[in-house]
């Protein structure tokens, strides 16, 4: 077994040595150039009940989404930037309580990729 998949059998970060090997990804650049077709009328992705998220200690929706779709108010409140979604599918399973809604956008909507 090869030690990348001897590293992802163990849930163990990857050593020095085969991080190094991996080619450099720009996540920042990567976004940049993804094409939005946002629909204001629909929010995709929608937190179920607030006051769950009130009794959350740890909050994970705020470190999980690589573009910062989720993010705390003044008064603690999640707040939900639907619009930056890249449609990773992270919040599906991130959020201890299932406590977010998240579905397609509808049709014409949502993000490009662009590949090569
Ligand atoms: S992880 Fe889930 S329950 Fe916790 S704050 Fe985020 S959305 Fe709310
Ligand atoms: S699907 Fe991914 S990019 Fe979209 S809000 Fe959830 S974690 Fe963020």
């Amino acid at each position: 077994m090869s030690e990348r998949k001897e590293n992802e059998r163990k849930h163990e970060p990857l050593s020095p040595k085969l991080r190094a090997s991996l080619p450099a990804v720009n996540v920042d650049k990567l976004v940049a150039e993804i094409k939005y077709y946002v629909d204001e009328e629909f929010a995709h992705i929608q937190v179920r009940e607030p006051a769950i998220c009130g009794a959350c200690t740890q909050k994970p929706c705020l470190a999980f989404c690589p573009v910062h779709v989720f993010t705390q108010d003044a008064q603690s409140k999640i707040m939900v930037g639907y619009q930056a979604c890249v449609e990773c599918g992270s919040c599906r399973i991130g959020c201890p309580f299932s406590n977010i809604d998240w579905q397609l956008p509808r049709g014409g909507y949502g993000v490009a990729y662009k590949f090569g």
